[in-house]
């Protein structure tokens, strides 16, 4: 009897109404984020909007005051929803190495004996808007990971476009979320100036009123003071993280290559220019999901190899542009926490009188959720006896310039 993805599935995920809904294995603070969103709406409805709208407005206008905060926290909510509950674009696994990749070399062994070795080279290249951009090889996946996508350690899972897992919404934000994230953050902005604004106009109107100090018109109604102190520092959450993803979205990165771009001055290859970053993330259609949860698994499962190896704009010209020719210097995509682990490590190495027994504890928890390799590959790589590859291979099968720039064996031993 065969069961359904969802039921088998390898990633830390949580699914709810037999694989409708996903999540991530941190979901649990969902219902938490929702109380910090609730209970201040709450307050503001029964202590502040309503006596706004007994005392101070016609009732129309009284009555909108209260409708607008209701309506608001309900699209907020929906935002939160679709951003946390669905698949932010993972892609799905595959069931064995691809092929068609795997390099048999026979190799001097260190005691001299002719010994034959499986790799498959850690990297390779891909073109996008006509600039070679290098992907790598995501041993839990076992998949070469598009341009930008990584792999979340907290979901164990490969999302395309990763910006960051986000432990408040509970899920990664990826390619198909990150606009209901962004327009939930900055909606979240919107309501907590509303509910500071119409909480200070209360304040006032109190004040107007009685005739009386602000002191007393605080006095006179606490839940105003509590919620005007409340959304202040929830503004400077939310609308510092609204303003960020405003920078990113208009020079196109996501909050994980700001992070690399900045420490390693890489160019961004993606960014299309103002205008044009911001109809990408908000006017595209939203990806299709590449998983069905629902669906049975079945007995044999073919073998997924291939992956398209170009995300070239179609008619787009490579020769004649000089902003492209400048552009066309190599450009790394690791979106990977391995290089950052091996640099880690290779500067902690460096510090002098650092204790080496704690640096490993530190890289090793950097390592969790990675832990789930592929034995098959790794243990028949002969450490130490083979030399990095240099030389480009073109891949002529998939149609496209695949070049080999390192080998698997040659990552192992810089490790
Ligand atoms: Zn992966
Ligand atoms: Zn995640």
């Amino acid at each position: 009897m065969a069961g359904r993805v969802y039921e088998t599935w390898k990633g830390s995920n949580k699914f709810l109404f037999g694989g409708r809904l996903i999540f991530g294995p941190d979901a649990w603070s969902l219902p938490f984020t929702l109380l910090l969103i609730i209970t201040p709406v709450t307050l503001f409805s029964v202590f502040v909007a309503t006596h706004l709208r007994h005392e101070f407005f016609s009732n129309t206008a009284g009555d909108a005051i209260l409708v607008v905060a209701i309506l608001f926290t309900l699209f907020v909510l929906i935002l939160l929803f679709l951003t946390s509950a669905r698949d932010p674009g993972i892609v799905p696994r595959n069931l064995h190495p691809p092929e068609e990749e795997l390099c048999y070399e026979t190799t001097a062994s260190t005691d001299g004996r002719q010994a034959p070795t499986v790799q498959i080279p850690r990297t390779k290249e891909v073109m996008v808007y006509g600039v070679p951009v290098r992907v790598k090889y995501c041993d839990t996946c076992m998949l070469y990971r598009p341009p930008r996508c990584s792999h979340c350690s907290i979901c164990n899972n490969c999302v395309e476009r990763f910006d960051h897992h986000c432990p408040w919404v509970g899920q990664c934000i990826g390619v198909r979320n990150y606009r209901f994230f962004f327009m939930f953050v900055s909606s979240a902005t919107l309501l907590c100036i509303y509910v500071f604004s119409m909480s200070a106009l209360y304040i006032k109107f109190l004040m107007d009123n009685n005739k009386g100090t602000v002191w007393r018109a605080m006095r006179e109604s606490p839940w105003s003071v509590v919620l005007m102190i409340y959304s202040f520092i929830s503004l400077w959450f939310v609308g510092g993280l609204t303003g960020f993803h405003l920078y990113l979205i208009s020079t196109n990165q996501t909050t994980y290559e700001n992070f690399r771009y900045r420490s390693d001055n890489r160019i961004n290859v993606y960014d299309r220019g103002c205008s044009n970053n911001f109809r990408e993330t908000f006017c595209s259609k939203v990806k299709p999901s590449r998983n069905d949860f629902r669906a049975f698994t079945r007995e044999e499962p073919p073998r997924n190899t291939t992956l398209a190896t170009t995300w070239e704009r179609p008619g787009e010209e490579e020769e004649g542009s000089l902003e492209l020719e400048e552009r066309r210097q190599k450009v790394e995509d690791d979106l990977d926490i391995d290089e950052d682990v091996l640099k880690l490590q290779q500067r902690s190495n460096a510090e002098e009188g650092s204790d080496p027994a704690h640096q490993r504890v530190e890289i090793d928890q950097m390592r969790v959720g990675s832990s789930e390799r592929a034995p098959t590959i790794r243990s028949e790589v002969r450490h130490g006896n083979l030399g990095a590859r240099t030389s480009p291979q073109e891949d002529v099968t998939s149609g496209s310039l695949v070049r080999e720039s390192r080998s698997y064996a040659a990552a192992e031993e810089g490790r």
